[in-house]
């Protein structure tokens, strides 16, 4: 399917211009020419030539001829395969034969008439197949969006009236409010006929406080009390939705009568996209989509230039937004708050996915990050979810779906904040209280207003039990699918609402609170400039690449604690080692990160700081932890001093030695192992000491070619998921390639840090001798191997324990 022709010689090796891409030698050529991408490519090309070959592109149509009318037509030229219509204004089609003589017979016809039209038909325009290359941001259009709102910003005189602006600017207007309740209105009177007793509710942002201009509807319709579906209202429905249907289909083999407690949630969304497609005025581009977490109906409508989304079996989200409307109803504050915020993550690319999935955090996911800041002031801004049910009486009790959602129906139930700090200093606040957060040992309850340890939540049975304790009515098991960034809902309390967001996005979004708290503390945060430069909120939300990086270049490696993807065994552990879970995490990753430059990368460590743990006894190793919490100012956690975690031989043969009582490395810890004094263990050893290696091969330099050798489906293994392989990859590259004439020797300092920030092993490398001037090289090649590699054993070590 590909063609040498897409292949050119280059001084660097190889270019494929179907794919864009330049490759440097034959191998990853001829693995690039199997790969994924080249292949699709390869098809769509292959498959867009043979629709050019068979098609002719025909104008001077009218939006009513359907494209039917347009087969049946050219019918008597050949057999039609296809007829492509574009739907949006209907001028123009395509027309795809089964052959290409039909194609002559067609050109060869000096007059097209049909239905009175004049048709024009032209042969297909050969066009060059190119690939498309992929918006790479849109930061200038972030930009424009901003220069739209800097004039008005600037001339402001503090933050607290930019961030009042800011709403004022993007809320929904009246009118607005008013067509959107129009449409809802009149969707309520069509589904009424159809599902007798239905209603239809909007909830979301439209109805929450914190509507944006553009912001979707979001549906919900209440089907609880309708037991069949009418299909007999379609005689009164017909009328009124003549001529405003486009999509062509039969409406008999939709609307049929249906018993709806047996119908399931597809078939119920299926009727009713029909029903919209038929009935309501325009409304077109109506879309199932039934692999959503809750599946939904979408669909636009014209006038209004809106996005619609219905969902069935959604109560849950019309609560959480008559929570929200509540909360921003009791604090003045929230709405500036999250206006401003989620103009910021706009700006900034960490919220909102573009088509309902991916990555990033979405507005709900925001608003409930920045409520649980609030809750977090000192004094707190919000009170707490339970607090609030307490504050609820008895008629205004609600569980839905066996979660408790009660909280009082009006804001006046709830006593006034004591917190009188201003908008500019919450704002402010809200990047620091993100910047020092541990998101991946904590997982935040706006129910209990606090972050939860996630060891909590890494023993299975335990946190079931902990959730039907809370919730006695509740039917579900299961805990919340747990990732970097855990933020349970404050009603749906085994819902992670950011489960969804990855390490990457995770990162960004403490690095831009990072950031941002920098600035927050310089005087241009506060200060009107009077040189009529940039300030106050213009700078926070300039997009990237407006902001020159302070970032220094330095030699650290980090491996995040990632809870979701540790084994059951390991969660178990750490989840008995409760606080103390840190330093016993990080003794695992130490030993297999030893592991790796000892056993696979075939490094020789330094005699005198040989094994980390390895050397030293059991009591050493507590006595160690115990001074290094000392030196840390941290506490021993004396409730779970029974547990004990028996000498293990790791599958390197290196001794890996856990605490006998757990030690808390405390809320903020940020520790080397060595603690502040590095103390001398028993055998005259440097009890935590960095690594010392010596590497004589350049064995990070052709791995995958040698993988490639060493097993025929290279493909199957990806890099750094197995330790024998890696070894033998080693070995290989030792035996057959020359050594470096001066060995490398680089030095290798572990640290942990979590608490004040995302809980993380940290390596600082050093080189102290590099002739060869490859020790960079090196390193690029630890920082993507390393982790995985370490991941790899993690998994490996427990599962053999
Ligand atoms: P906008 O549409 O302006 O982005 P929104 O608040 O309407 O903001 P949507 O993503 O449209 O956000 O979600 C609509 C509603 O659905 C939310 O207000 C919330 O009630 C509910 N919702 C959205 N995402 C989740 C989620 N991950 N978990 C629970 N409920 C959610
Ligand atoms: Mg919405």
């Amino acid at each position: 399917m590909e063609s040498d022709s897409d292949i050119k010689s280059t001084p660097k090796g190889f270019h494929c211009c179907l794919c864009n891409v330049n490759l440097p030698n034959q191998s990853s050529l001829d693995q690039h020419v199997k790969g994924r991408k080249h292949l699709t490519l390869s098809t769509v090309r292959t498959t867009r030539k043979t629709q050019e070959e068979h098609s002719v592109f025909v104008s001077g149509i009218k939006p009513e001829i359907s494209k039917y009318d347009l087969a049946e037509y050219f019918q008597r030229f050949g057999p039609v395969s296809d007829v492509i219509m574009d739907k949006d204004k209907g001028v123009y089609a395509i027309v795809q034969f089964n052959d290409t003589d039909s194609i002559q017979k067609t050109l060869s016809c000096i007059e097209h008439q049909m239905k009175g039209l004049q048709l024009r038909v032209k042969p297909r325009e050969k066009k060059e197949f190119k690939l498309i290359p992929k918006k790479k941001n849109d930061s200038q259009n972030l930009q424009q969006v901003l220069d739209r709102l800097k004039p008005g910003l600037c001339q402001l005189s503090c933050v607290n009236e930019q961030m009042q602006y800011v709403v004022e600017r993007c809320e929904l207007g009246e009118n607005e409010k008013k067509a959107r309740g129009l449409l809802v209105q009149l969707l309520q009177e069509v589904f009424i006929e159809f599902f007798p007793d239905s209603q239809i509710l909007p909830f979301g942002s439209s109805v929450n406080t914190f509507g944006i201009h553009s912001c979707d509807l979001d549906l919900f319709l209440d089907l609880e009390n309708t037991k069949v579906f009418q299909a007999h209202a379609k005689s009164t429905t017909e009328q009124a939705g003549e001529g405003m249907s486009d999509d062509g289909r039969s409406e008999d083999s939709i609307l049929s009568d249906i018993d709806l407690s047996s119908a399931s949630p597809a078939e119920v969304l299926e009727l009713v996209a029909a029903i919209l497609r038929r009935c309501v005025p325009s409304v077109h581009k109506v879309n199932v989509v039934s692999t959503a977490r809750l599946p939904v109906v979408k669909f636009h409508h014209r006038e209004l230039n809106l996005q619609g989304d219905i969902t069935i079996n959604n109560r849950l989200a019309v609560r959480n937004t008559r929570f929200l409307q509540l909360c921003s109803g009791m604090e003045d504050r929230l709405r500036p708050l999250v206006y401003t915020l989620r103009y910021w993550a706009k700006q900034k690319q960490l919220a909102g996915n573009p088509s309902g999935a991916g990555p990033l955090l979405n507005n709900y996911a925001l608003s409930l990050l920045i409520m649980f800041y609030l809750q977090n002031c000192e004094p707190p801004v919000l009170p707490t979810v339970d607090q609030l049910k307490n504050m609820a009486c008895e008629e205004e009790e609600c569980v839905i779906e066996g979660w408790n959602c009660t909280f009082p129906s009006q804001p006046i139930a709830v006593p006034r904040s004591k917190n009188t700090q201003d908008l500019c200093t919450l704002l402010a606040g809200f990047f620091s209280f993100y910047a020092k957060f541990d998101f991946a040992s904590s997982v935040i309850s706006l129910r209990e207003g606090r972050a939860l340890p996630i060891t909590d939540f890494l023993c299975q049975n335990k946190g079931e039990e902990t959730m039907q304790e809370e919730q006695p009515t509740k039917p579900h098991q299961t805990g919340p699918r747990l990732g970097p960034l855990n933020l349970l809902d404050p009603f749906e309390l085994s819902h992670n609402v950011a489960g969804n967001l990855n390490e990457r996005s995770q990162r960004s979004f403490q690095k831009e609170c990072i950031e941002a708290e920098k600035y927050c503390r310089s005087l241009q945060y506060q200060r009107k400039s009077t040189k009529g430069k940039s300030w106050g909120l213009v700078r926070i939300f300039t997009p990237h690449g407006e902001v020159p990086s302070t970032k220094t270049e330095q030699l650290t490696i980090s491996i995040p604690f990632k809870s979701a993807s540790l084994p059951q065994v390991l969660r178990n552990q750490l989840h008995m080692a409760g606080d103390g879970f840190r330093l016993l995490w990080f003794q695992k990753v130490c030993s297999a990160v030893e592991g790796v430059f000892q056993s696979v990368l075939k490094c020789h460590l330094d005699p005198s700081t040989d094994a980390v743990f390895g050397e030293h006894s059991a009591v050493d190793a507590t006595e160690e932890m115990e001074s290094t919490s000392a030196s840390l100012n941290t506490s021993i956690n004396d409730s779970c001093d029974s547990v004990e975690y028996p000498d293990e031989t790791s599958p390197l043969g290196t001794a890996v030695v856990g605490a006998k009582r757990p030690l808390s490395s405390g809320s903020d810890a940020s520790v080397s192992p060595h603690g502040k004094k590095p103390r001398l263990a028993k055998r005259g050893k440097p009890a935590f000491p960095p690594w010392v290696c010596e590497q004589n091969h350049v064995v990070w330099a052709g791995r995958r070619k040698v993988r490639r050798e060493l097993i025929k489906d290279a493909d199957a293994r990806p890099e750094g998921s197995c330790m024998e392989m890696e070894s033998k990859v080693t070995a290989h590259i030792i035996e057959k390639e020359p050594p470096l004439k001066d060995p490398l020797k680089f030095k290798v300092q572990p640290q942990i840090v979590g608490g004040t920030e995302s809980t993380k092993a940290v390596l600082k490398l050093e080189p102290s001798r590099d002739q060869a001037g490859v020790f960079q090289d090196f390193f690029h090649f630890l920082e993507a191997f390393l982790p995985k590699m370490v991941e790899t054993l993690l998994e490996r070590e427990v599962g053999s324990s």
